[in-house]
């Protein structure tokens, strides 16, 4: 596994897919998602220059964020419990799954800043956790009764697909309530669909399985 080809190869994916709408590559911040990956490859990436990771279990990603320079940013995308939110809140530089008000009032106990992103169920799909677009309004009024949250944007995991430009209307879709909300920032796109989400206006993509391989 050569991370530090695969991390080329994804930062000039990046570029091109900016390129192909005329977006500026400063624009969008590449978090490497290292869930389930050993520290040594983490490190790896980080020798690569790479300095945003992304992980989703508090557990897993404590020893490797005490491991790694200080200078690495955390973000936390898996579904966060209300109980494990101040913790997390302490450990990670921003959250992109917030979808409850147990969950603010225990990073607000963190005594931090966090930046914070609202999760929308844009497919409105039953299983999955976020906010629905009809209550997104309500939960943004919510989010900034608490100061301790820097509210940055809207994150999604969109629907499952095979075809990368059938995520595209989520993508628009999850654009357009951004612009609706006033906020700046959309977090959007993983491994097989980052290109679309770039076209459509991805400020962070979350990319693990083209940076470190298959986690399986
Ligand atoms: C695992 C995960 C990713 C990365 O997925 P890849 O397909 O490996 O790029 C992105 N976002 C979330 C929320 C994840 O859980």
């Amino acid at each position: 596994m050569d991370i530090a080809r695969n991390l080329a190869q994804t930062r000039a994916a990046i570029e091109a897919a900016c390129a192909s709408v005329e977006r500026s590559p400063s624009e969008v911040t590449l978090i490497a998602v290292s869930k389930n990956i050993p520290l040594e490859a983490i490190k790896a990436a980080y020798d690569a220059g790479q300095r945003h990771f992304g992980e989703s279990r508090l557990q897993e990603a404590q020893p490797k964020i005490q491991a790694m320079p200080p200078d690495a940013i955390w973000h936390f995308i898996g579904h966060l419990q209300s109980n494990k939110a101040k913790k997390v809140a302490g450990m990670f530089d921003a959250i992109h799954t917030l979808d409850s008000e147990s969950q603010l009032k225990e990073i607000a106990k963190a005594d931090r800043i966090v930046d914070g992103f609202i999760e929308v169920n844009i497919g409105d799909e039953p299983q999955k956790a976020g906010i629905s677009a009809e209550s997104l309004d309500e939960f943004k009024t919510l989010v900034l009764n608490y100061p301790q949250v820097r509210l940055s944007g809207l994150m999604t995991i969109g629907p499952e697909h095979e075809d990368p430009e059938s995520a595209r209307i989520y993508f628009r879709r999850l654009r357009e309530l951004g612009q609706r909300l006033g906020v700046s920032n959309l977090s959007m796109g993983m491994s097989l669909d980052f290109a679309v989400a770039i076209q459509e206006g991805a400020t962070h993509v979350r990319i693990g399985s083209a940076i470190f391989g298959s986690r399986t």
